[in-house]
């Protein structure tokens, strides 16, 4: 709009092409297009992908069952024993450690709850776009900017996440206990075992590996590199492709699967459109103030307000911390301080026979090479929009690069990172 006083939805071909190629070429812009492009890529790769090569109409199995009320139909005031802010990884455990231990738990989740029947029935830029927080394009403004998407949705960031299981390797469980003084560090072997049951974790068979996983183990066996099949929640996975915008069999064990149907056997409640705005605090309290419950808003703008003298803020990194500092809760020196992200980047191969990397698992193989490094390299077959990670360019020149992805093998490096 800046450019040519009219959004670039409105301008034909050549003047979008233009214009593009004009952003692209200022100095410093270049990483903010590439953040920029990667969703809006992954998004209508995904799309091609089904439009190329069909998937076969899948048979989800129901889920099993939740006890979900939408935020218009829950009451304005209510208490329980224990409020639960976020449905994803943290705080369905938290949720259903508090219910087995036999209190009334109320989770309260801003985003909506989706079965896997609707991921098999629905396109994926539509999944894409709900399952997001702002439909996948937050990220961290810096030098270069780094894409940061998270889930919103009953079971937060699992619902899209890749389903790769590494466990805590042991010098990192050291460094928490050691520096940070993080005593559960130690037995923590005894609890990744258990959550590894609950979340039925094992390695990826050979047989749904698809066309780049296969490669990355050739290539890493050719190289002398240690490479092995991910150990994955994915139970019967069938190589959709599709973890990260919902799995459309009901393989991969997000934890409105695993965890949310145990929750709320025992008890627990999820409230599913619900934005926590603040947790109450009872300034006044014989031992100082502490938390009292917490105020939610309704997507009408109506607010309803849960009581409860316990409250679990498991928001998700990126907004705990701030819900914390809303709260008047912002005092501790290290609030919203010391985040870590392990950022990824990502390599593509051009092969001069097909590899169509849709067809298998998205995140396949482990190459341990550079483990000790705290580089890790993940074979991950992306949906062709994905390959933007790696594919130079903007306008015809990426669409015409875009093209070709069938002949593309991915493989994806995440970086460790130390809180600061
Ligand atoms: C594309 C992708 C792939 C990934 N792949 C892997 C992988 O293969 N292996 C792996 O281990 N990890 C992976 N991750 C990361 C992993 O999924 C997250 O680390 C994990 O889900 C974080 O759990 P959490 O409970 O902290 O937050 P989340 O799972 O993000 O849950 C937080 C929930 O809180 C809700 N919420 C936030 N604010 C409010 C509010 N004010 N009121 C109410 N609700 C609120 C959100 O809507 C969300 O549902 C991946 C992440 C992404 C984005």
């Amino acid at each position: 709009v800046a450019r040519t006083g009219r959004r670039l939805s409105a301008l034909g071909p050549d003047d979008r092409e233009r214009v593009v190629r004009s952003l692209a070429a200022r100095p410093g812009l270049l990483p903010l297009l590439d953040a920029v492009k990667v969703p809006l890529l992954l998004a209508a790769g995904t799309e091609r992908m089904l439009h190329h090569a069909p998937a076969p109409p899948v048979s989800a199995p129901a889920d099993p069952p939740l006890d979900c009320t939408p935020a218009g139909d829950w009451p304005t005031r209510s208490t329980a024993d224990a409020v639960v802010v976020g449905s994803g990884a943290g705080g369905a455990m938290a949720a259903r450690t508090l219910a087995a231990a036999g209190m009334s738990v109320v989770v309260l989740e801003e985003g909506a709850h989706h079965s896997t029947a609707s991921f098999g029935r629905r396109a994926p830029l539509d999944r894409f776009l709900d399952l997001y927080r702002d439909g996948g394009a937050t990220f961290a403004v810096g030098s270069p900017p780094v894409l940061l998407p998270v889930g919103r949705a009953v079971g937060g960031t699992t619902v899209v996440n890749s389903g790769t299981c590494y466990r805590t390797p042991d010098q990192v469980a050291e460094r928490w206990l050691n520096r940070y003084g993080f005593a559960a560090a130690e037995g923590l072997g005894t609890h990744l075992d258990e959550v590894e049951r609950t979340l039925r974790v094992a390695p990826q068979p050979l047989d749904v590996l698809g066309g780049n996983g296969l490669l990355a183990l050739a290539g890493a066996e050719a190289l002398g590199w240690p490479a092995a099949p991910l150990r994955r929640n994915a139970p019967g996975c069938r190589g959709s492709c599709q973890c990260v915008v919902g799995c459309p069999t009901g393989a991969k064990q997000s934890v409105q699967l695993s965890v949310l149907p145990d929750a709320c056997a025992a008890g627990a409640r999820i409230v599913t459109h619900a934005r926590v705005l603040r947790v109450l605090t009872d300034r006044d309290g014989p031992a100082g103030p502490r938390a009292a419950g917490v105020l939610a808003r309704r997507p009408d703008g109506s607010e309803l307000e849960i009581l409860s003298p316990l409250v679990v803020v498991a928001a998700g990194t990126l907004h705990t911390p701030a819900l914390l500092r809303r709260s008047g809760l912002g005092g501790h020196p290290r609030l919203g301080r010391n985040l870590s992200v392990h950022p990824a980047i990502s390599v593509a191969g051009r092969f001069g026979h097909p590899v169509t990397g849709w067809k298998g698992v998205l995140q396949s193989v482990g190459v341990e090479r550079m483990r000790g490094d705290g580089v890790l390299i993940e074979a991950t077959a992306a949906p062709p929009g994905m390959s933007s990670f790696v594919l130079p360019g903007v306008g015809r020149e990426l669409r015409r690069e875009l093209e070709g992805t069938e002949r593309l093998a991915t493989l994806g490096a995440m970086v460790a990172d130390r809180p600061s």
